[in-house]
């Protein structure tokens, strides 16, 4: 029997454990943890993200405060606020929504923020901790991926995980966490060759690319589990439809476990982030980010 990883009731649990924590957290510091989301322009996908991410907030009982800046907003009044936020002390997380606007440099934003204030585990001196297996702020949709998979493993010690794609927000920081969980690890991506063959060998499959249904079920191995990273918006019969990187109806029956697209890795990424706000508040006060 194949299980169908449902991200969106792992998603509820974490939730409701970050609100108990964060209700925990007030009474004894006397101190609301603020998350900061700050979103430019009007790219309607980014919209919907915000707009969930402000939801999920309110129910972990965190503060939430959104900033809404014009597409034409420039560098200097982003670094602004920035920098406005990383000196608020009502506001423990800061993050700004990716893609930005051409004309805003996405690395500059991400080394402004406060490492500390990180929550999104982008910054620099977070990644390199992450890469050293020192504790840090992780990535989000990498962490959500992980407590996924430990849900379908006793120990990952051993496995061969294949992950596809290499970014930076996804790819390399799920590859660290997997050598760290003592997987045996293959990052593909655009240039490999024989990306079919790899995957054929791998106990885990990540999916990160942002390309409809790329993954066939002759690349799978039988009884693997398959974790779907991407989203994609394509039309069927005329209506958009979201799908994963997976082509997750012909590799169901094949394998063990499989996040479906919607309702795996997306709703887990927002409750990390919930996670990741509460650790910042906690770590801005001394405690440690273990
Ligand atoms: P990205 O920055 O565009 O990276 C895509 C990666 O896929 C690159 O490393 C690229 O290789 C590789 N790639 C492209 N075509 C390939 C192919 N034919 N075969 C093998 N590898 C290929 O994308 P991203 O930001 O990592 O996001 C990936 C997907 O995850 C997107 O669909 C995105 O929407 C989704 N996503 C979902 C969540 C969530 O919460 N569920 C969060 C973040 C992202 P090169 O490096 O060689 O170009």
């Amino acid at each position: 029997m194949t299980i169908k990883i449902d991200g969106k009731a792992l998603a509820d649990e974490i939730i409701q454990r970050v609100a108990k924590d964060v209700a925990t957290f007030k009474q004894e510091h006397n101190i609301t943890p603020g998350l900061a989301v700050v979103l430019i322009g009007e790219d309607p996908a980014s919209a919907v993200y915000v707009r969930n991410k402000v939801k999920r907030a309110e129910q972990s009982g965190l503060r939430s405060i959104e900033h809404y800046l014009p597409a034409d907003a420039t560098q200097k009044e982003l670094d602004g606020l920035i920098d406005d936020l990383n000196n608020d002390h009502l506001v423990h997380g800061v993050l700004v929504q990716l893609p930005l606007p051409t004309h805003l440099s996405e690395s500059r934003v991400i080394e402004a923020i406060s490492p500390a204030k990180d929550v999104d585990g982008f910054h620099p001196e977070n990644i390199g901790r992450l890469v050293a297996g020192q504790a840090s702020l992780v990535p989000c949709t990498p962490l959500g991926c992980m407590m996924m998979l430990n849900r379908q493993f006793n120990d990952l010690s051993g496995k061969h995980a294949v992950v596809i794609g290499r970014s930076n927000i996804v790819g390399k920081p799920i590859a660290s966490l997997l050598l760290q969980a003592d997987c045996t690890v293959t990052v593909v991506h655009s240039r490999t060759q024989n990306i079919e063959s790899l995957c054929r060998d791998a106990d885990i499959v990540i999916a990160a690319v942002g390309k409809p249904l790329l993954v066939k079920e002759s690349w799978i191995k039988p009884q693997a589990v398959v974790i779907d990273v991407g989203i994609n918006s394509v039309l069927v019969d005329g209506k958009r439809k979201l799908v994963g990187d997976v082509d997750y109806d012909a590799v169901f029956s094949k394998v063990s476990a499989i996040t479906p697209v919607p309702g795996g890795v997306g709703p887990m990424t927002i409750a990390c982030l919930m996670q990741n706000t509460l650790k910042a508040a906690q770590f801005q006060l001394g405690m440690s980010l273990v």
